[in-house]
């Protein structure tokens, strides 16, 4: 149903919003919620502001926090030859590893779209033969990292640009799967590699991009014609701004790299949306590295993830202009 939405819709860049629940820790405190939900069905949230001003905005999607998890969107795209970026963009603790990731009772955005896509796969036998393969990288500081390499703390990536405008990344793992199974085991691989060398995981994940590059090679039994198309599932750093008093030393440079790529991110996507002429990829490791996916027919999706305490509501506001300005 969503990807019958999202052709219907104009345009290949969609915006959905995500709210997540209070916390226990939140309700005990008794903070108050000042996302509105009564249009959510429209792609309609308002947020309360000061007093009783409620500040309207709209998207393609709303998910409230009574909201389940979906099937990925896009994914029958990615099957056609279409390139297709996913991301989850907002402040720490707002539920980006939740969509992308889920857990394993309730899986996320990453595990439905590698099954569908299996499956999908599946029922087309008789006509293609696909080939799917999967890299897990990092960026940090502005360094690309390869979460699949025998030793990816001493791995950094640079970025290599063919003739024909399409981007290689010298020396990337590409971990060639069969099943979901397999899929499975990959990313645990990945997920224990980016714990090496942080003394604090979740720290680490919040100030890095964390990036699933989804490679399907499809052939045509009937045309002979083959295809090649790339998924990225991006878990983005937390877009939080830090305390002034805060940030010091390493800290800083972390904190004006996320916001450096970051901005760089909206910028490219909003001279999409607006069909500008010069789009700006070379300013992060981040949009360079998605450039052949980012524009022309290519499809993107963000989840703008949320809050929904007044303790958060201009972390808040700052998520969903961003999200505004992309859109
Ligand atoms: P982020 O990756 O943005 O820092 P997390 O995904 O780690 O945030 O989410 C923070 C916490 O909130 C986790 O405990 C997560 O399970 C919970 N959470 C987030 N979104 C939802 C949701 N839609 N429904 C229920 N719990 C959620
Ligand atoms: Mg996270």
């Amino acid at each position: 149903i969503l990807y019958n939405q999202m052709q219907e819709a104009k345009g290949n860049i969609r915006v959905f919003c995500r709210c997540r629940p209070l916390r226990k820790d939140e309700l005990l405190a008794g903070h108050a919620t000042v996302v509105k939900f009564d249009a959510a069905k429209d792609g309609e949230l308002g947020i309360l502001t000061s007093g009783s001003t409620k500040k309207m905005f709209r998207f393609d999607r709303v998910y409230t926090p009574e909201d389940d998890q979906d099937a990925s969107p896009m994914i029958t795209s990615v099957l056609d030859g279409y390139n297709v970026c996913i991301f989850a963009y907002g402040q720490t603790g707002t539920g980006k590893t939740f969509t992308m990731e889920g857990s394993e009772t309730n899986r996320g955005v990453n595990y439905r779209t590698l099954e569908q896509l299996f499956k999908t796969a599946e029922e087309r036998k008789e006509i293609f033969t696909y080939s799917i393969s999967v890299s897990v990288l990092e960026v940090y500081n502005e360094q690309i990292r390869d979460l699949l390499a025998a030793s990816p703390t001493s791995k950094r990536l640079e970025m290599r640009q063919a003739p024909e405008g399409v981007h290689h990344i010298s020396g990337i793992v590409e971990a060639k799967v069969e099943s979901i199974k397999e899929v499975w085991n990959v990313l645990q691989a990945g997920s224990s590699a980016r714990a090496v060398g942080s003394n604090n995981v979740n720290e680490h994940s919040s100030r890095s991009h964390c990036i699933l590059c989804i490679m399907v090679k499809a052939q045509n039994l009937i045309t002979g014609e083959s295809t090649m198309s790339k998924l990225w599932l991006v878990d983005l750093a937390g877009s939080e701004r830090l305390a002034k008093t805060e940030v010091q030393g390493e800290r800083l440079k972390e904190a004006q790299n996320i916001n450096r790529s970051l901005s760089a991110l909206g910028d490219v996507i909003s001279a999409l949306a607006t069909k500008r002429s010069h789009i700006p990829y070379r300013n992060s490791k981040l949009t360079h590295l998605l450039q052949d996916s980012l524009g022309g027919d290519a499809k993107t999706l963000m989840f703008v993830q949320i809050s929904p305490s007044e303790q958060d509501v201009s972390e808040t506001l700052s998520s969903l202009n961003f999200a505004t300005r992309v859109r």
